[in-house]
């Protein structure tokens, strides 16, 4: 059992924190938003994913796991320290260290005993280099510190079971004695644990994300194309799947990827790349088919409507994708302005991110449109003249074709998530668009 103190207590530090806490191992997780803090003392989980207020609970009640602001009493004795605080774009596409930098600094004059700090948060190659210089120069006591990279890969929506079970674990230090620490705190997972150099894991995390970007974008770009050429994206992936080098997973096509990491990682590696002078074309291109993929629908529903001005407009889905509270780079951030400005009368449904969105975009009179935010589906199909499909949550594919029908004023549907049968829409008599198939018409 290791004495572990997390800065930063959002998707990927809470949920480390808690893992460590069910593994055995004794936890503080430390947030500078008190109100987050007072939130977990409480037994309430800042943020929805599945499974985590069950951990946070037990692990609480039992006494291994625990939340303070108080970084000094968390870090001062701590045999390891795991860094999970944002690491948000810059106009530039760079990443924003600030917060990296504030904790280190912290680490550096708080902490009284050899510890290890581990950099979960994503950041460009060559950061942990610095953390490390950075809190070398900084430190106050004269004790040992060395740090690691072990990035992080879980999905928001299963980030608990993703971090509890994950396929491997990324370690990448510079000495034998942060090597085995790490090892050791990880052995209780029985995870395969893959031990790099610190510059290696670093990249290891931007490749990955950036791999599943590119593969999205690229089926975005050939559904985009099969929707002209007459071919159906979704029998292509099929056929695609069948052949093991490429796999059966990320090639169902849409209305391009949100959240809070891919957006921000492929843009990130672009920038790392341009600083030394290398142009990534494949990433690039993936920034910029994305970028068009979130409006697409959009415009084919403008051609389609010609104005937006007045029309109640049902949107379903506001978080970037299902399982999560997370609006981050989302589709329907993309579009509700929009369709905003264009003077729509919005009605939004999300079973968990509307109060997000609301916080965001006040219910109300919105320029010369207006949001209202509806606890039920129904409430947005009702006289709506037409619809857009965001996030495939389970609520929403739960929608039967001919309740659109039956109860929109026109039944016109744009769909960003494919969730329906192109025939069984058509047969329902609604007119329906997706993303790489051919529309139906009534
Ligand atoms: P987040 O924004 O949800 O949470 C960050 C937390 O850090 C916030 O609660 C904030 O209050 C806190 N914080 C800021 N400064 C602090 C300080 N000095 N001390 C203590 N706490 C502080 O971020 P996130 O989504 O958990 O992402 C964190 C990092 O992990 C990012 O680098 C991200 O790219 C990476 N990552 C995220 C995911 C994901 O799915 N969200 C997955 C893998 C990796």
């Amino acid at each position: 059992m290791y004495k572990i103190a997390v800065a930063g207590t959002g998707y990927v530090g809470l949920v480390a924190g808690v893992c460590f806490a069910e593994v055995g191992h004794q936890v503080t997780c430390v947030d500078i938003d008190e109100k987050k803090v007072a939130l977990m003392k409480s037994g309430v989980s800042p943020i929805y994913e599945a499974g985590l207020t069950e951990l946070m609970l037990k692990n609480y009640a039992s006494g291994r796991i625990d939340y303070t602001t108080d970084y000094k009493s968390a870090y001062k004795d701590a045999d390891a320290i795991f860094i999970g605080v944002g690491t948000p774009e810059q106009p530039d596409g760079s990443a924003n260290l600030s917060h990296i930098a504030t904790v280190a600094r912290q680490i550096a004059e708080t902490i009284e005993k050899d510890c290890l700090v581990v950099v979960k948060s994503t950041v460009p190659v060559g950061t942990n280099d610095k953390v490390e210089q950075f809190i070398q120069d900084f430190l106050i006591r004269d004790v040992k510190v060395d740090v690691a990279s072990n990035p992080e890969f879980l999905a928001q929506g299963s980030a608990v079971d993703d971090t509890l079970h994950a396929e491997r674990i990324i370690i990448g230090t510079e000495s034998k004695w942060a090597e085995e620490l790490l090892t050791k705190i990880y052995r209780p997972f029985h995870i395969p644990i893959v031990s790099v150099n610190r510059r290696s894991a670093e990249m290891i995390k931007y490749a990955s994300n950036d791999f599943l970007a590119l593969k999205i974008s690229y089926m975005n770009d050939i559904a985009n194309l099969c929707e002209l050429v007459g071919a159906d994206i979704q029998d292509v992936a099929i056929g695609m799947s069948f052949d093991e080098r490429i796999g059966n997973k990320f090639l169902n096509a849409g209305i391009g990827f949100g959240g809070s990491c891919f957006p921000k990682d492929t843009k990130a590696l672009d920038y790392i790349a341009r600083q030394h002078g290398y142009e990534l074309k494949t990433v690039k291109a993936a920034i910029d088919v994305n970028k068009q993929q979130k409006r697409v629908l959009y415009e084919k529903a403008s051609k389609r409507l010609i104005t937006f001005n007045g029309l109640k407009v049902a949107v379903l889905g506001l978080t970037f994708k299902p399982g999560t509270d997370d609006l981050r780079e989302a589709a329907s951030l993309a579009n509700i302005p929009l369709l905003l400005e264009q003077g729509a009368d919005i009605y939004a449904y999300d079973p968990v991110g509307a109060d997000n969105f609301e916080r965001l975009y006040p219910a109300g009179k919105n320029g010369t449109g207006s949001i209202t935010y509806v606890a039920k589906i129904e409430h947005a199909l009702k006289d709506a003249s037409v619809c857009f499909i965001f996030t495939e949550w389970g609520e929403i594919k739960a929608v039967l074709p001919e309740t659109y029908k039956s109860l929109m004023r026109t039944p016109l549907v744009y769909d960003g998530r494919n969730i329906y049968h192109v025939q069984k829409m058509q047969d329902a008599g609604v007119e329906y668009y997706s993303i790489g198939r051919k529309p139906a018409r009534k």
